[in-house]
């Protein structure tokens, strides 16, 4: 597929932004060669700027759970441009927004709506601190909340965090232990240690920034009872779980309640939309009722209320989640079995309309060290191979994919025909 118009605008681009990407991972940079540029997106198909049309399992990361440019949503959003774009103050809608929240997620009596991801997973930290009186953190290797400062760590010794990146102070860290996913024996060890310390436990409770890791069976009861008998708070992170594994996201699929939860992605159905919400008696600590503070200018803005509150319904309607599942499903069982058919070490992973591919001759994958094991170079390979095919994955090993509900039978059955092709090739 000729890519000459969005080489020459990486090109361009480079010039005036750092890497000519506004978020690291779109540059390609894991994956190798130059990013797709894209023009127009529609259903379950991107269009770039060459002309070529893709097949699309990234979603922009998620939130296009319906497809792209929904006509319902664009409807809403358009009405909603037309009665003003901000006002920075109380609207209506934001009300309809707080209440279809609580209604989806019943762990959740308020919610508070922010503008990403990780201003959600920021606040959550600070409220949670805020209400214990406690400054340690509990965080699991391999998820990603956001490039919050004390959640960007990685393991150091003794599972303190030290630094993810140049710019975060080794003081921000200090208070935040990094464990294993999946494995809750390191978490009542660390609970035994420093039980008095801990303000929180913050989870994806389906790890989807290592590739897709669904939690072991007893891992997140684990953290829930650990969190009950030492007064921490425990925190879903469901910025991408979240209205996509389940309508009750992944707490009402695994049937654990969290004390607060953060959201993002198809909670602002394509717009830049975050929340965090939970208990009533944890909320209440918030600004303006309570001491601790947190403010946005654009938070709850009535345009992107409205196309997160068009998806929100839409995806209300019986069976949607299961129609999802089932077609995700039947992807996976066709790219498996047409790997398998090329003799090449592949499983799976999925939850709802996410999944995860993995080069790998282990049957399950369950910790961040078993996908670092995995053939990443085999994965980029594909990569490419299912680019040049009009399909177009996750630019990395190690991100979820996403199916939505305007991706086709017939798109399914060309996804795997396609794999087929590349999987012969790796
Ligand atoms: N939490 C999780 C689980 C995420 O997947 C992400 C983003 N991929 C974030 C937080 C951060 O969200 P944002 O990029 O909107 O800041």
């Amino acid at each position: 597929m000729p890519r000459k118009h969005s080489e020459q605008l990486f090109r361009q681009a480079q010039t005036h932004i750092p890497g000519g990407v506004n978020s690291p991972v779109r540059a390609f940079k894991s994956v190798g060669g130059s990013p797709v540029f894209f023009h127009t997106a529609r259903g379950a198909y991107l269009h770039d700027e060459d002309g070529n049309r893709y097949i699309d399992y990234v979603g922009s990361w998620g939130p296009m759970i319906l497809g792209h440019n929904h006509p319902q949503v664009i409807e809403a959003v358009q009405a909603a441009v037309n009665e003003g774009m901000s006002f920075g103050a109380p609207t209506a809608v934001e009300v309809e927004m707080a209440d279809k929240v609580c209604e989806l997620l019943p762990s959740m009596d308020m919610v508070r709506m922010v503008n990403s991801g990780t201003e959600a997973t920021m606040s959550a930290i600070r409220l949670a601190r805020g209400y214990t009186g406690r400054n340690k953190i509990i965080k699991f290797e391999g998820c990603y909340h956001g490039h919050v400062d004390s959640l960007l760590v990685k393991a150091g010794s003794g599972a303190m965090g030290i630094p993810g990146s140049p710019g975060v102070p080794e003081a921000v860290t200090a208070d935040t232990l990094v464990l294993d996913y999946n494995n809750a024996a390191t978490v009542a060890e660390a609970f035994a240690q420093h039980g008095p310390e801990i303000a929180a436990v913050i989870v994806e409770p389906v790890a989807g920034n290592m590739n897709c890791v669904p939690p072991n069976a007893s891992f997140l009861q684990a953290l829930r009872e650990l969190c009950d008998q030492h007064g921490a708070v425990l925190i879903f992170d469901e910025v991408m779980t979240g209205f996509r594994v389940a309508l009750g996201g992944a707490q009402g699929l695994y049937d654990i309640t969290p004390d607060l939860t953060t959201l993002g992605k198809i909670i602002g159905g394509g717009m830049p939309v975050g929340a965090f919400g939970g208990k009533k008696a944890i909320m209440e600590h918030l600004a303006p009722l309570g001491p601790v503070y947190q403010a946005g200018t654009l938070s709850g803005n009535p345009v992107a209320m409205a196309a997160g509150l068009a998806t929100l319904n839409l995806i209300s309607e019986a069976g949607f989640h299961e129609a999802l599942t089932e077609k995700t499903t039947r992807l996976l069982d066709g790219l498996t079995e047409a790997a398998h058919a090329e003799g090449v070490a592949f499983t799976t992973a999925q939850a709802g309309g996410m999944f995860g591919l993995f080069f790998t001759d282990q049957s399950r994958v369950s910790h961040f060290a078993d996908v670092m094991a995995c053939d990443s170079e085999r994965f980029n390979r594909f990569f490419h191979a299912m680019l040049d095919q009009g399909i177009y994955l996750a630019p990395s090993a190690f991100e979820a994919g996403f199916v939505s509900a305007a991706h086709s039978d017939e798109d399914i059955d060309t996804t795997i025909a396609a794999a087929r092709k590349a999987f012969a090739k790796v």
